[in-house]
């Protein structure tokens, strides 16, 4: 697949992200405060970078696990069929565990590994998503914590791609086709 040329206008700053983590991370330390060891899910790719600087933030026992869902695959627009590409390498049955999703968009990819996540009977499962659009939404979910609400915009950076590219950007910008 090619690209048409695109420039990336910032939407939210490297400073504002870290600014909203730290206020979150207090949120999940007293929700989770009596927890021995929290099982924080990371879903891949999109949000690499978001689980890695919120974990470091939290100052709790934690266990990090990762799970591959697929929806987009290289468009920009989602399949709304969830495929599991990779699973958990460990057990979350008894555990309390933390799932953390780049953008909830039209909600299935959240709304399908909840599902899956909770038939393997976790003690407590919670979401947090560093994105919502909930102006896109189809099915009712909503992460229990969201650090920013966004316009319905195709968004890139801190973790997050357009066909595999701009991960590495420290902010999110919005793309505009040039
Ligand atoms: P949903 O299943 O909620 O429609 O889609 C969720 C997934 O679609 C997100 O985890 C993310 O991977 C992808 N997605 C949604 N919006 C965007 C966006 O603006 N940019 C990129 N790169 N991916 C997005
Ligand atoms: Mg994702
Ligand atoms: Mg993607």
């Amino acid at each position: 697949m090619s690209h048409p040329p695109y420039a990336i206008d910032e939407l939210i700053s490297a400073k504002s992200i870290a600014a909203r983590i730290e206020v979150l991370a207090r949120e999940i330390h007293d929700r989770f405060a009596d927890t021995d060891k929290l099982v924080v899910v990371g879903l891949l790719r999109g949000s690499f970078v978001f689980i890695a600087d919120l974990v470091r933030e939290l100052d709790l026992p934690v266990e990090v696990d990762f799970l591959e869902a697929s929806s987009y695959g290289d468009g920009m627009e989602s399949s709304r069929e969830v495929r599991i590409l990779k699973d958990l390498r460990g057990e979350i049955g008894g555990r309390d565990v933390l799932v953390v999703e780049d953008i909830v968009d039209t909600g299935f990819t959240l709304s399908h590994v909840l599902s899956l996540l909770k038939s393997r009977s976790p003690a407590r499962i919670e979401t947090i998503a560093l994105l919502d659009k909930p102006t896109r939404r189809e099915v009712d979910i909503k992460a229990t914590w969201t650090g920013f609400e966004i316009p319905d915009e195709f968004v890139v950076g801190y973790g997050i791609d357009y066909a595999q590219r701009n991960r590495n950007l420290p902010y999110i910008g919005k793309v505009r086709f040039t």
